[in-house]
């Protein structure tokens, strides 16, 4: 047996974790671009070849369905063979394989959809009117987040404690309604998923010992980004016949806002039996970027501690460019992009990063107009598309017409002449009778219960949608997609739009039954149901293929657990990145900081930071300053640009701040400090030399930024 390929290119510690024997459970931890995720496809390939473990006892978890993807796919190329059956996804996508599975058992209807966030968001709004409440006083987007954290933190409408609040009591009362709507129209949203998975497992405890028994190996990827309901739903398997693998980086989570708790720590005291391996050397990037993640992240106080180096090139200093506003930047960014082609580089080996979705906007400008092709990864997305989402609708209603969500969306698109009093005449029905809009269209029409112009426009719509039921029960899944495009008058209505704009909705269309050609699915043996389950989960993630030649533009948050030869993190200024929300937390700026490490760390070869003195945001003109994380690296790593010239040290940054700072005051980030007016506080961030050094720092009531002199440190 030649194991050459499993084992080539492994470090001492590297191969320690991929062959390892022990019955306990291995954590490793190690910092960014160490071989974690490398480590983990190996052992897959390992536990399958050498310690002949099944393909179908092994559950490996990843982050998003792109990584998944990858890592089967470098199983089996390890392996020379395909690897069917194996249970590798995301936390969502493996949990809608069960719920699939075990429908009947999770007291779901066997045509259960799953909606996303987008859906889950007009649900929430149309319950809000429903229940007279005003969207002012109860926002949509807050409720929606309620329920989510509740799901996530285990929690069923009648588990929440509202301590007698009348605000909470109501929150409590929208939640139970939406709950209760989304099992009468058959549909979960993504925190669902995860919810009944766990109780369903709980519930029935030899389905839970069938998968104790059969999962015998569980790994997982970015296991620091995990929040509590995945932490239990991963415990539900554990028994004495298996064990766990988890890989993670506690300097690279940056969930914490969607609740992603400390698991790392959480696990290992629940765990102390588990072997510890960690990984030191850095594959990925120069010594120059791995000095400045080090720097930055060394500023944090809540670490686990790891040291991280590299036998790589020194490489190239960290271009800093002072834009004069975001249009500028976004000039610079195409012209770095341009340089790089020049030389003879691929589009796609350089990503540009920013914190902020809407960023991406003027970016794309500068990318149009040097006519360098791009694609925003993670933001327009294409299962978001309008055209896309009506087309799916039609999809869905035809497999479950009580999808109530689908129906609103597709009932006057294109318009067909149903107005918006019978649709409100529909609701009120739906709701006084508890039928789903479909059933409440059906009985309009039976005791003709509205006017002869509206029933006949129910009556055509009605037909329309059994007829397309009845034609694609016949039909292969992009027959379907095709039938459904055209037959639904979808394809007319947006060819009538003409334009660019009504051209690339045509190409949508088209790569949608495309997309429909190339699919196929262990989850489940229906094929159009899967494709339904699949759109909503893909949603999320975006277009973007990673092997087509463009350049990538994410949020770093998306960048997690990828690598690129360019990188250009944009937008380094205070109150964009770290964000103005997260400037007076300690606890939230360190997050940021672990984002700004996860940003710098995506690069390999070479690093540009771009910060812009007047940002248009929000309408309005605004003037921030550099960031700070451009502050915390040393100023000997960086190069400042100026068009025509170079200068070698930044004069905007005049000087390496953290470094002054150590030698001449006592002071450090998260230091304890006293000021005679304001007490006792944390120091937060500091600037400037001599007379001039200031330091914020965060009291118990307020932020503030003092002159050093005036601080002591506690
Ligand atoms: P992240 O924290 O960003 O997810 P990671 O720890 O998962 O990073 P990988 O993506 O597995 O790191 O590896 C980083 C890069 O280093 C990859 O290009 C990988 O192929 C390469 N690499 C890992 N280990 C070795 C090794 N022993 N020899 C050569 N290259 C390696
Ligand atoms: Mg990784």
């Amino acid at each position: 047996m030649d194991l050459t390929p499993i084992l080539n290119h492994l470090n001492d510690d590297q191969r320690k974790a991929v062959t390892s024997e022990v019955d306990s459970d291995i954590m490793v931890i190690a910092g960014a671009g160490s071989g974690k995720t490398r480590v983990l496809t190996r052992r897959i390939a390992w536990l399958i070849q050498v310690m002949q473990v099944p393909a179908t006892a092994i559950l490996a978890v990843t982050f998003t369905n792109k990584a998944a993807h990858e890592m089967r796919s470098r199983v089996e190329e390890l392996l020379h063979m395909p690897v069917r059956n194996m249970w590798i996804g995301t936390f969502h996508g493996l949990c809608h394989r069960m719920l699939r599975l075990h429908y009947a058992d999770a007291d779901l209807v066997e045509n259960f959809q799953v909606m996303d966030s987008d859906d889950q968001y007009r649900l929430i709004r149309r319950l809000l009117k429903s229940m007279g409440l005003d969207e002012g006083q109860w926002s949509p987007k807050e409720i929606q987040w309620f329920i989510n954290k509740k799901k996530d933190d285990g929690l069923r409408p009648d588990k929440v404690p509202h301590y007698d609040n009348l605000h909470t009591k109501t929150l409590i009362s929208i939640y139970q309604n939406y709950q209760t709507t989304c099992e009468k129209i058959g549909v979960v949203d993504f925190a669902e998923l995860l919810l009944r998975v766990c109780e369903l497992l709980q519930k029935h405890e030899a389905l839970r010992q069938h998968y104790q028994r059969r999962f015998k190996k569980i790994l997982v990827d970015e296991f620091q980004d995990t929040n509590q309901i995945q932490y239990r739903w991963l415990n539900l398997f554990r028994s004495e016949t298996n064990d766990y693998m988890l890989v993670g980086d506690d300097d690279q989570s940056i969930y914490g806002w969607r609740g992603a708790s400390r698991n790392i720590e959480r696990y290992l005291e629940d765990y102390p039996q588990t072997e510890i391996i960690r990984l030191e050397q850095n594959y990925r990037s120069t010594t120059t970027i791995l000095q400045a993640a080090n720097a930055i992240i060394a500023n944090n106080q809540s670490r686990l501690g790891k040291q991280l180096w590299t036998s790589g090139h020194h490489g190239e200093p960290i271009r800093i460019y002072a834009a004069y506003n975001d249009l500028d930047e976004a000039k610079y960014v195409a012209t770095i992009v341009k340089k790089w082609l020049q030389d003879g580089n691929r589009r796609d080996e350089c990503a540009i990063l920013y914190r902020s979705n809407a960023q991406s906007r003027v970016l794309e400008e500068a990318f149009i107009q040097a006519n360098i092709a791009y694609r925003v990864y993670g933001g327009l997305r294409f299962y978001e598309r309008a055209e896309i989402k009506d087309t799916l609708a039609y999809m869905r209603l035809i497999v479950n017409p009580n999808d109530d969500s689908a129906f609103e969306r597709i009932i006057n698109t294109p318009t067909r002449g149903i107005g918006h009093a019978t649709l409100e005449h529909l609701r009120q029905l739906a709701k006084t009778a508890d039928i789903s809009l479909w059933q409440a269209c059906l009985q309009v029409i039976e005791t003709k219960s509205l006017s002869a112009r509206a029933l006949n426009a129910l009556e055509r719509f009605v037909s329309l949608i059994s007829d397309m039921a009845q034609t694609c029960a016949e039909l292969e899944l992009a027959e379907i997609v095709e039938h459904v495009i055209h037959h639904s008058g979808l394809h007319f209505h947006y060819q009538k739009e003409k334009g660019e704009k009504a051209r690339t909705r045509l190409e949508n269309l088209d790569e949608l039954v495309t997309a429909a050609k190339t699919f196929t699915s262990e989850e489940s043996s229906n094929l159009l149901q899967a494709f339904l389950a699949n759109a909503a989960l893909e949603a999320g993630e975006g277009q973007a293929d990673e092997h087509t030649d463009y350049v990538q533009l994410m949020t770093l948050h998306s960048a997690k657990g990828l690598e690129f030869p360019l990188v250009v993190l944009t937008g380094m200024e205070d109150g964009l990145f770290p964000h103005q929300m997260c400037l007076d937390e300690l606890k939230q700026l360190e997050e940021e900081r672990r984002l700004c490490y996860v940003g710098i760390t995506r690069a390999k070869q070479q690093l540009f930071m771009t910060y812009a003195e007047i940002r248009r945001q929000h309408g309005r003109e605004m003037y921030h300053k550099p960031s700070r994380f451009i502050r915390e690296i040393p100023a000997e790593l960086l190069e400042e640009i100026r068009l025509q010239t170079k200068i070698s040290r930044p004069v905007s940054l005049a000087m390496n701040t953290r470094d002054y700072f150590a030698a001449e005051t006592a002071i450090n980030i998260g230091a304890h400090v006293l000021h005679q007016k304001f007490g006792e506080g944390i120091v937060m961030a500091f600037e400037g030399q001599g007379d001039n050094a200031r330091v914020q720092v965060r009291f118990s009531d307020q932020t503030r930024w003092l002159l050093a002199s005036f601080v002591e440190v506690v």
